[in-house]
């Protein structure tokens, strides 16, 4: 491994989920390299994933922005994470 290696995972050890590229000079919570990776990325989960409208409290949505904004990460995402844990 070379010292630029070394540096760039000590920057940010996320690789590209989609092509593996290690992810330098990226935001923290970036999952893909680029635009054709993460649009190749957003295809895969469009095809696999069914669209869901639902109404919540305003005290329960506005709870739930300010987990994901403090999680960084989109409301989508942050729902599927809890589901997942409910239903392993
Ligand atoms: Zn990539």
């Amino acid at each position: 491994m070379s010292d630029l290696d070394v540096h760039s995972r000590l920057l940010n050890p996320h690789k590209c989920i989609v092509c593996e590229t290690p992810l330098i000079n990226r935001r923290q919570h970036s999952k893909t390299c680029i635009s054709r990776c993460r649009t190749q990325l957003y295809r895969q989960k469009k095809e696999n994933s069914v669209l869901v409208k639902f109404r919540l409290p305003l005290n329960v949505y506005t709870n739930l922005v300010i987990a994901v904004m403090s999680a960084g990460k989109g409301v989508d995402e942050h729902l599927q994470e809890l589901l997942k844990r409910e239903h392993a």
